[in-house]
């Protein structure tokens, strides 16, 4: 009984997966390809589609089936596929029945429209076009978390849930803490040191057309398989995994400011090989899909910033280097190079951060973001609140909106509650990085030979295809013995930068 009831769950959960693949593609193609002119039709599909998926999702079958499995045994052994994946689909299915139909057509609809208003407000420099945009989303995303519930605990923790299964506010501030004084600590120490990289090395001329050669060849290299990808342009890069076989990789370019797209595909690429890394057979099901968010930002920061701005990885691409950007880098030697890439200097935007300050961007909007969900902080008030916050923890403030509280699509996007795990992703890599060099060998010599292989094979193993077996918390205990911690990545960035700073 309960095997061809199981099938008939996960054939159900395949084909809502199916549709939000669509979805998917739709969203890729409207920061990509559409023309602008079709941005209302476009928020037409996708609110249908969101309604349909939803409607899909909740359907009274679905949770028949679940309350036919949930017992049996094949939720005895809370490890094993069958288990974990009707763990998940009661998780989602709860998750979704609270929500309204109305609420999530409607939170389709108003984030289709705000995305390009927050496009066309981030041009003109200014937050007033977008005001009113996202005061409805703020509004949306307090229904929501009402909606969805939050036990003891408070608001944020329902949005938060979504992205990090498990997580609760009041964890991630107790780890946030620590690290926040840390960081503090080591900028200051930064700021004081004679050492001073050229960072100009960086913003001289990078022909464009260069770059996309050199960002694929390193994406490529480091193990994203272009056969079952692809890379394109947009305002605000992303990676999006379609499907088995298809994941698409966006990256904006600059050609006066070379980390921009080069880290920016890596990043992105990192999140691809997690995408191209899972279990295809298990597509629809809890078994092949990413943990978290957080787990998922661990995959493109470590290949970012652990592998993409190692003195090794350099040895083996510098020569490549100098010879895709000749003008800018003929005469410029791998320490230079290698100083100029890791420039720890506060500034406005946060994707373009260095290692040190990064967390301290994500640390700022978790702050707001509590208050906006608490009724503590209005859509009119964010300028203000931002650049105060901004002031105190960087020493400097943005002179205009699109260099501080418009520059990131998230919010237009509704996706409240996502920030916090792009830190705890740089605290997960740090992790499991100590770990890789424990378990597969020596990685400094691997990379300066340009052999990415052997890491990638043991992320595949330890992560990709584990699904989502664990929550975030449990699958690092699980694969390095260890909780949740700062520490690790203080360890990292202390060692790397005491060296190039000579602290
Ligand atoms: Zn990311």
């Amino acid at each position: 009984m309960s095997q061809s009831t199981y099938e008939k769950l996960t054939e159900a959960l395949k084909k809502n997966e199916l549709l939000n693949s669509c979805a998917s593609l739709l969203g890729w193609d409207e920061h990509t390809y559409m023309p602008l002119a079709g941005t209302e039709h476009r928020a037409n599909q996708m609110a249908l589609l969101a309604g349909m998926s939803h409607e899909q999702l909740t359907s009274p079958q679905i949770g028949e089936l679940l309350s036919e499995v949930e017992g049996t045994d094949l939720c005895k052994d809370a490890a094993t596929p069958s288990a974990v994946n009707i763990r998940e689909a009661r998780r989602k299915y709860d998750r979704a029945t609270k929500l309204p139909r109305k609420l999530v057509e409607e939170m389709s609809r108003v984030t289709s429209l705000a995305q390009q208003a927050w496009i066309a407000a981030r041009k003109e420099k200014n937050f007033s076009q977008f005001c009113p945009w996202l005061e409805q989303v703020i509004a949306l995303k307090r229904e929501e978390a009402e909606a969805v519930g939050y036990g003891d605990g408070v608001p944020y923790d329902a949005l938060l849930d979504k992205y990090e299964p498990g997580a609760k506010t009041a964890d991630i501030d107790a780890v946030f803490s620590p690290l926040r004084d840390e960081l503090s600590r080591l900028v200051a120490a930064i700021a004081e040191s004679n050492i001073k990289p050229d960072s100009s090395i960086i913003t001289r001329n990078y022909p464009k057309e260069a770059q996309i050669k050199f960002s694929t060849l390193a994406a490529s290299s480091i193990g994203f398989d272009f056969e079952s990808g692809r890379l394109d342009e947009t305002a605000h890069p992303f990676c999006s995994g379609i499907g088995p076989g298809d994941c698409r990789l966006t990256t904006r370019y600059d050609e006066h400011h070379f980390p921009g797209a080069f880290f920016g595909t890596l990043h992105e690429a990192g999140h691809g090989i997690y995408d191209q890394g899972l279990n295809k057979e298990a597509f629809g099901t809890a078994m092949g899909q990413s943990v978290s968010l957080g787990i998922h930002e661990s995959q493109s920061r470590l290949w970012e910033n652990f592998v993409g701005r190692s003195r090794p990885f350099w040895n083996h691409f510098y020569k490549p280097a100098q010879t895709a950007f000749p003008e800018a880098l003929k005469n410029v030697s791998l320490d230079e190079f290698y100083g100029a890439i890791n420039t720890v200097q506060p500034s406005f935007i946060r994707v373009e951060a260095d290692e040190v300050t990064y967390n301290l961007h994500v640390m700022l909007r978790f702050e707001l973001e509590q208050k906006m969900i608490a009724g503590e902080l209005e859509a009119a008030d964010i300028p203000t609140a931002w650049n105060e916050l901004f002031t105190s923890s960087f020493g400097i403030t943005p002179p205009n909106d699109s260099l501080g509280c418009i520059q990131d699509i998230h919010w237009s996007m509704g996706l409240l509650g996502y920030f916090p795990t792009y830190a705890l992703g740089n605290m997960y890599a740090a992790q499991l990085f100590e770990q890789a060099k424990q378990d597969v060998g020596d990685l400094d010599a691997m990379f300066s030979r340009g052999e990415f292989e052997p890491l990638k094979v043991w992320l595949n193993k330890q992560v990709h295809l584990r699904g989502m077996q664990y929550w975030s918390s449990q699958l690092i205990e699980v694969i390095t013995g260890e909780p949740l911690s700062h520490l690790p990545l203080v360890k990292h960035l202390k060692t790397k930068f005491s060296e190039l700073y000579q602290l």
